[in-house]
This record gives C-alpha cells, sequence and structure tokens, in this order.
C-alpha cells in the first residue's frame, strides 16, 4: 500500500552535493549551512551525513545546541550570534562560534571579561545587505574594539552576505566583494562571502580570484541540490535533489463539463472531467498557492493540478490516465519534478518549499 503523505531523502545526494560544492570550489573550506531544520531536511540527520563538511552553519543558539548534544564534533558557526549574556554562556559551553554584527554584542562581550580567549567569532560587514552587521568605519571601530575583548580568540574572522547574487546581470555583487576586500585589506583572520548563488554564479570573482584558499564558503540551498537561479534546476550544475514529496490518490470521480472544482470555485471544468484527489494539502506543506496547471506526477505521468489546494487534498485532471484508481502513487516534487518547477507554479522560491513540510509528514530515508 502506498502511504499517505511521506517525504523520502537521499543522504547519498546530499553527500554527491557536497562532492559538487567541493568541485566549484576546491581552495575553499566549506561551511554547510544547514538552519531551519537544515531547509527542512533533519538538521541532524544531514550534520552527520555531511560529516566531510568542514563545519556548519545554523541561524540560533538553540540550533547549535541540538548539534552539539548529538554529537556533531566540527565548527558551527550562529549566523545570527547572540543577543544577551545568557546565549553567550550557551554558546561557550557549547563551543559554538559567534558571528558580531550590533555594538551591543561587544559590549556583551567586553563586560565579561576573561582569563581565556574562549570565543571565536566572525566579524560581519554589512555590504549591501541591509540586514545584519557593520559599514565602514562603524567596521574598523568594531574590529578594532572585538581585537581588545580578552574573551574573543584572535584573529578575528570577516563574513559578508551577498544580496542579489541570485541575480548574474546584477553588478551589485561586484560591488559588495570590493568593498569587502577594501575594507578589510590588511586584517589577518579567514574569510567567508559565497552562498550557494556565489558558489554557482560567481566562481571567478568570488572564489577563484578573490576568496583564496582556505577561506569559507557558505552553501546552503546547493546543497539540497536546488538552483538558487530561477529558469534553472539543480540537474543543471550536476547537483542531485534530496527530498522527493509522495503521497496517493485516495478518490476518484467523474467532473461535468461546466462545473466548478474545490474552495471558491476558481476552477471550472471546460469538459466532462475525470478527476482524481490526492491526500495532500497545505497543511502538509504543500504550498497553498500553487496554481491550477502545476505539474504532479500520478503513476510517474504528469497530470495537472486543478483548483484550490486545500489543508490536507488537492485535486488533479486525470483525463490522460483513464485507468488511475484510488491507492495510486503520486509525486508532489523530486523524482523527476524540479521543486524548483512547483516553486515556479506556486509564485515562490524552493526554499520556502523545502523547509514548509510540517510535523505530520513521514521521513523515510535512504
Ligand atoms: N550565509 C548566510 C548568512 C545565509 O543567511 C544563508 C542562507 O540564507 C546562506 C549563507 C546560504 O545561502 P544559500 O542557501 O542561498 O546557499
Amino acid at each position: 500500500m502506498t502511504p499517505a503523505a511521506y517525504v523520502h531523502l537521499d543522504l547519498d545526494a546530499v553527500r554527491h552535493n557536497l562532492a559538487q560544492v567541493k568541485r566549484y570550489a576546491p581552495n575553499n573550506k566549506i561551511m554547510a549551512v544547514i538552519k531551519a531544520n537544515a531547509y527542512g531536511h533533519g538538521i541532524t540527520r544531514v550534520a552527520r551525513a555531511l560529516d566531510q563538511a568542514d563545519g556548519f552553519a545554523v541561524a540560533r543558539v538553540d540550533e547549535g545546541v541540538k548539534l552539539r548534544k548529538a554529537g556533531i564534533g566540527q565548527a558551527i558557526t550562529v549566523l545570527q550570534g547572540f543577543v544577551c549574556t545568557d546565549e553567550l554562556l550557551l554558546m561557550l559551553e557549547h563551543g559554538l562560534d559567534a558571528v558580531i554584527h550590533t555594538p551591543q554584542q561587544i559590549d556583551i562581550l567586553q563586560q565579561r571579561g576573561a582569563d581565556v580567549a574562549a570565543l571565536s567569532v566572525w566579524l560581519k560587514m554589512d555590504t549591501g545587505m541591509n540586514r545584519l552587521g557593520f559599514k565602514g568605519v562603524d567596521f574598523n571601530a568594531a574590529h578594532e574594539r572585538l581585537s581588545a575583548c580578552a574573551i574573543v580568540k584572535q584573529p578575528i574572522n570577516l563574513i559578508t552576505h551577498f544580496a542579489n547574487a541570485d541575480d548574474l546581470l546584477d553588478d551589485k555583487t561586484l560591488h559588495q566583494i570590493d568593498l569587502f576586500n577594501e575594507t578589510i585589506q590588511g586584517y589577518p583572520g579567514q574569510r567567508s562571502i559565497a552562498n550557494s548563488a556565489g558558489i554557482l554564479g560567481w566562481p571567478n570573482v568570488s572564489i577563484a580570484t578573490r576568496e583564496s584558499a582556505g577561506d569559507w564558503v557558505r552553501p546552503g540551498l546547493m546543497l539540497y541540490g536546488c538552483s538558487p537561479f530561477a529558469g534553472k534546476t539543480g540537474a543543471d550544475f550536476g547537483l542531485r535533489p534530496v527530498m522527493s514529496l509522495h503521497s496517493r490518490l485516495i478518490a476518484v470521480k467523474n467532473v461535468a463539463a461546466g462545473e466548478t472544482v474545490g474552495y471558491s470555485g476558481t476552477w471550472q471544468c471546460q469538459t466532462d472531467t475525470r478527476l482524481g484527489v490526492i491526500s495532500i494539502g497545505y497543511g502538509d506543506g504543500y504550498h497553498r498557492h500553487t496554481q491550477s496547471g502545476a505539474p504532479v506526477l500520478v503513476n510517474g505521468q504528469r497530470v495537472p493540478l486543478i483548483g484550490r489546494v486545500s489543508m490536507d487534498m488537492i485535486t488533479v485532471d486525470l483525463n490522460s490516465q483513464p485507468n488511475a484508481q484510488p491507492g495510486d502513487p503520486v509525486t508532489l516534487w523530486g523524482d523527476g519534478l524540479p521543486v524548483e518547477e512547483i516553486a515556479r507554479h506556486a509564485d515562490t522560491i524552493p526554499y520556502t518549499l523545502l523547509c514548509g513540510i510540517t510535523q505530520r509528514v513521514r521521513i523515510v530515508e535512504a
């Protein structure tokens, strides 16, 4: 019997994708980004599968603590750092590295004092994202203050984040790289710039000539087999999808031409329609805004979604599959149906779909 909604995770694919990162960035260390439950794939499972990564990045302290409690030994960088002394103490207790992006964090470090330099830090420069980090002279001042903090291991590492690297025609990325390199000239410490789009799309500028051997790249999405660029899929870059989402048909019926389907009657049948009902919905993480016409694989064949996505069900047009029956297998993405394509039909990005899988969906690993 085909089970109700489940996710299949191909952990060989995650290892293959890490090997691809190494091919694109052969001279760099790899900080695998596994925040947000490893983009919905399971933070501990992915960290264990990626034992060849040099380190990990998470967003929040509790994600790092979870990894340490699971026995993960590599460097773990907390991209949001800490906001209070209690969080700093947790980071020290669990040996987590902090991104420093506000003057208040440096105040906390100064107030602590220390006998030993116990905390590795990445000082964050805001090169145009206008989210976290210091700009211009504030960056230099923060560097000077941090250099004088007894608790901080020296040298201070240096990090920035691309805002538009997924747009290969936007030269903002070049400006960000130039600004970063100009500002940190003469500073010792390791550096980190490139996310997946930086690694895949800007190899000559962000890696080969600018990020020198030993500096760190920070891939997230590409580890999960997806492309950060609109109109491309992970396969275009030799990546393999890690997650596939599956379910089954639970009902098949005939609907007369002219009738509408689902909430608000957004779909009207143009012909007599053999309609399939599938046990998956936004309560599982299948995006509610996925539009009629989005492809769904029933028995391995593409059929179009019709009508609104409900909490537990979607409906498809089965006119091309007269023999389909309740119980038949369905694939919503992965296994020949790129999640990037489904994201386009939902007017969103693959990140949202991967992160959005909910608790009730069963996970099957391989
Ligand atoms: N670095 C930082 C600071 C991030 O916030 C993220 C993800 O949002 C990444 C790296 C990884 O980005 P991507 O998943 O696009 O590779």
